[in-house]
C-alpha cells in the first residue's frame, strides 16, 4: 500500500515551495489509493513557532490536501509530532549503541571550531570521523550522540533524479541525538518514516547531498529504503536562483488573503515542475490525481511566475461560474468587496458579480473595480479629457452627447439590457457619433474607472435613476470645469 508524508517543520509561513512538498506526495497516495500522512518536525527548538502547526494545517485543509493521518486525525501511527516521539528515537538509537556503530560526544563547540579551521588551513575537506574521540564516554541524555559511518562508495536510484552515486568522502558521523534530547532530522525522518511504513519520500532537492548518510543509516539499522524522490527547487522569476521572498513570492496564507482561489493554487503549483506531456493547464483535483506521474517530475528547477498563477486563477474564476452558476463564486468573494458593498443585498452584489466576474483575476479585483456599482464615483474631468477617443471634442460637445443620451434614457420604461443596447445604437446614428466616443463618455460619466462591464450591462445594474443621476452630474462638472 502506497503511504506517503507531508513532514513540514513548523518554523513559521508556508512558502510555495512547502506546499508543492506536500501536493506530489498527496497525488502520488490517492493515485494509489494509498494514505497521506502529515507529520510535524518539530525537533528544531529554536526555529520553532507557535502558531505554525496550526497554519500548515489550515492551508492544507485550505488546499483540500485531506491528510489520513497525522494531527487532528491521529492514527495508527501516532503520535505525529516528533517532540512526542522522543521514546522512539532513544530505542533506535540504544539499538546503534550497543551494536557499536553510535557513540557519545562530549567534544566541546570550541575544539569542534578548531577541527573544522585546521582543515580549512590544510585545505582538506572537514569531516568529524577524522577526528573521532578514542575514549568515548557513555552515552546518557544530555549528550550528543553520532552515528559512526561506515564510509564506502554508495549507489541508489532517485525516481526524479535517476541513478545516482556518492564516495566515501560525503559520508560522516553525523549527530543522531542532540545535546537536548531531541533526534537530529538526519536521524528522526528515518526512524519515523519506517515505523510509518512510509513507501515514497518526496522532499525538496536540498536533501539529495545528505542521502548518503541516510543510506549508511538505513543499512546499519537493517530498515528497507523508500523510494526517494527529490524535488527541484522552485526558481525566482529570472530562473536564475532559488525563489526567495525577495522575488515578492508570498506566502501561502497571503495568496489566499489576496483572493487566489484554492483550486488555481493547487492546479498552478502542482504543474509547477510537472507536467503530462499534453497542453492542458487547468486541471481539477482529481484530474491531477488521475493523471500526475512520478516520472514526469522535471529533474530542473520550475521557474515561479506570478503572472501565470492570476492567469489561471482568472481561468479558475470563470471556470466556476461556467460550471457551477455565479451563486458558488458569490460565495467565495465574501470578504472581497468593497466597504461601500456592505449596505447592498446579495441580491444586487450578485449581479454586479455577473456581469464582472469574467474580468476578474483574482477575488480582490472586485475591492478597486467594483466601487462604482455601490458609491457615487469621485468626478475626474482629466479622464475624459485624456481620453484618446474624447480629446477631439470640446466640453460643450461633451455635454451634449450626455445630455442627448440623457433625455434619450429618460424615456425609457422597459430597462434592461437589450432595450438599452437598442437605444444605444439609436442614439449612435442619432448624434453621428462613432461607438467608441458615444459609449466612452457615457462609460466614464458613469463610473469613472478604467475598466466597466458592456455597457447596457453596467446601465442595468445601476438602475435607471443612478445612470440619469450620474449623467447629469458629469454635465455639470462639464458646464463648469473650473469649479471641480
Ligand atoms: N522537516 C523537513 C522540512 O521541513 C522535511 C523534509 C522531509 O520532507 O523529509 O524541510
Amino acid at each position: 500500500m502506497t503511504r506517503t508524508r507531508f513532514a513540514p517543520s513548523p518554523t513559521g509561513y508556508i512558502h510555495i515551495g512547502n506546499v508543492r512538498s506536500a501536493i506530489y506526495p498527496y497525488l502520488i497516495a490517492k493515485q494509489d489509493q494509498g494514505d497521506f500522512i502529515l507529520r510535524i518536525e518539530d525537533t528544531d527548538q529554536a526555529r520553532y513557532v507557535a502558531d505554525a502547526t496550526d497554519l500548515i494545517e489550515e492551508t492544507l485543509a485550505w488546499l483540500g490536501l485531506d491528510w489520513n493521518e497525522g494531527p487532528i486525525v491521529g492514527g495508527p501511527y501516532a503520535p505525529y509530532f516528533q517532540t512526542e516521539r522522543k521514546a522512539s528515537y532513544i530505542e533506535w538509537a540504544k539499538k546503534l549503541i550497543d551494536m557499536g556503530r553510535a557513540y557519545a560526544d562530549d567534544t566541546s563547540a570550541e575544539q569542534i571550531q578548531k577541527y573544522r579551521e585546521e582543515c580549512a588551513a590544510k585545505k582538506i575537506p572537514y569531516l568529524y570521523r577524522n577526528f573521532r574521540p578514542e575514549n568515548p564516554p557513555e552515552w546518557h541524555e544530555g549528550l550528543p550522540l553520532r552515528f559512526k559511518a561506515d564510509p564506502k562508495p554508495r549507489r541508489w536510484h532517485d525516481e526524479v533524479m535517476g541513478d545516482l552515486e556518492a564516495g566515501p568522502e560525503v559520508q560522516d558521523d553525523i549527530i543522531l541525538i542532540k545535546a537536548d534530547g531531541l533526534p537530529t532530522y538526519n536521524f528522526a525522518h528515518i526512524i519515523d518514516d519506517a515505523e510509518m511504513k512510509v513507501t515514497h519520500v518526496c522532499r525538496g532537492v536540498e536533501y539529495l547531498p545528505s542521502v548518503p548518510n541516510y543510506l549508511a543509516l538505513y543499512e546499519a539499522l537493517d530498515l528497507e529504503v523508500p523510494k526517494l524522490i527529490s524535488l527541484p527547487h522552485i526558481l525566482g522569476p529570472t530562473g536564475g536562483k532559488k525563489l526567495g521572498k525577495r522575488d515578492g513570492a508570498k506566502s501561502v496564507t497571503e495568496y489566499r488573503k489576496d483572493g487566489i482561489l484554492a483550486e488555481a493554487m493547487l492546479n498552478y503549483l502542482a504543474c509547477l515542475g510537472w507536467n503530462d506531456g499534453t497542453e492542458q493547464e487547468i486541471y481539477t483535483k482529481d484530474e491531477l490525481i488521475n493523471k500526475f506521474s512520478i516520472n514526469k517530475i522535471q529533474n530542473s528547477g520550475a521557474r515561479y511566475d506570478e503572472t501565470k498563477l492570476l492567469w489561471m486563477n482568472g481561468q479558475w474564476i470563470r471556470k466556476i461560474v461556467d460550471e457551477q452558476g455565479v451563486e458558488k463564486l458569490y460565495e467565495r468573494t465574501l470578504g472581497f468587496w468593497p466597504e461601500s458593498a456592505k449596505s447592498y443585498d446579495d441580491e444586487y452584489r450578485k449581479k454586479v458579480l455577473s456581469i464582472i466576474y469574467d474580468r476578474l483575476k483574482s477575488l480582490s479585483d472586485l475591492r478597486d473595480m467594483t466601487t462604482y456599482f455601490f458609491e457615487d464615483p469621485t468626478i475626474d474631468l482629466d479622464m475624459i479629457i485624456n481620453n484618446k477617443f474624447l480629446k477631439k471634442f470640446s466640453e460643450e460637445e461633451l455635454s451634449d452627447m450626455l445630455q442627448v443620451t440623457s433625455r434619450k434614457l429618460e424615456s425609457v420604461d422597459n430597462w434592461e439590457p437589450e432595450k438599452l443596447q437598442e437605444v444605444l445604437n439609436g442614439l449612435l446614428i442619432e448624434l453621428d457619433k462613432k461607438p467608441a466616443e458615444l459609449f466612452s463618455i457615457i462609460r466614464i460619466a458613469l463610473s469613472f474607472a478604467p475598466f466597466s462591464p458592456a455597457l447596457p450591462l453596467t446601465m442595468d445594474v445601476l438602475g435607471k435613476n443612478i445612470v440619469l443621476t450620474r449623467l447629469q452630474k458629469a454635465v455639470t462638472a462639464l458646464e463648469a470645469p473650473n469649479n471641480n
